[in-house]
């Protein structure tokens, strides 16, 4: 019996972003693709990571913040960052700056990891806002309907409609990152997401 060996590596994955508003379903979305086997990057994730555990952003922030950018205990002072931030647009620009590119370089060298496997996708609420999309092969934007959205965070996070209305209204339009993106999944509560999303991984392997 032969055995026929292939030591050689697949070509470089497609490189798919994933975006969409504050509760349209991208980290729902992303479970679906991951149980497909497709690695997920998840940015947001990883910026909170990055932004205890990366020596070099830790240094930044607390230069930028003071001393209680950080809990004792290590943990970020998430309170004191936003409390700051919030309403002042130069010191989220300036947080912006520390934390975006160290996310951007982490992606890539997440990405070049990522062997056998015909595509990735890096998740992100802020993709085209951050250029990341610039960086990728294609765009996936998932919509949802405000009033949808917003019911979907209150459950969430337990918060109130102010409180979301207010994260809503810092982030791109939804009808602007749908025109920006190459596909769109409709998470309206209507149409499923499972065979959307099963069409959309066929259409990516074709891209191939
Ligand atoms: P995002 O990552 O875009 O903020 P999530 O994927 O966390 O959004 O979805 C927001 C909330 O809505 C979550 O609690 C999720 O379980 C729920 N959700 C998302 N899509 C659906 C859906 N199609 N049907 C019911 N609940 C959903």
């Amino acid at each position: 019996m032969s055995v026929i060996s292939n030591n050689q590596d697949s070509p470089a994955p497609l490189k798919i972003g994933i975006t969409g508003g504050i509760g349209s379903g991208k980290t729902t979305a992303c479970r679906i693709f991951a149980a497909m086997g497709i690695p997920i990057y998840y940015a947001d994730e990883r910026a909170k990571d990055l932004m205890v555990n990366n020596l070099t952003v830790v240094a930044k922030l607390k230069s930028l913040f003071g001393k209680n950018a950080y809990l004792p205990d290590g943990r970020l002072h998430r309170q004191h960052i936003s409390a700051i931030v919030f309403n002042n647009k130069k010191m989220l620009e300036k947080l912006n700056a520390i934390v975006h590119p160290a996310v951007h370089e982490d992606g890539i060298a997440w990405q070049i990891a990522q062997k056998n496997v015909p595509y990735t996708i890096k998740e992100a609420a802020l993709l085209f806002e951050t250029s990341s999309d610039k960086a990728l092969d294609k765009v996936i934007t998932v919509f949802a309907p405000k009033e949808v959205r917003l019911e979907r965070v209150i459950a969430r996070d337990e918060s109130n409609r102010a409180a979301v209305e207010a994260r809503m209204d810092k982030q791109m339009d939804d009808f602007k990152k749908m025109h920006l993106a190459d596909f769109v999944i409709f998470n309206d509560g209507k149409r499923p997401l499972i065979p959307q999303i099963h069409r959309l991984h066929q259409r990516i392997l074709k891209l191939i």
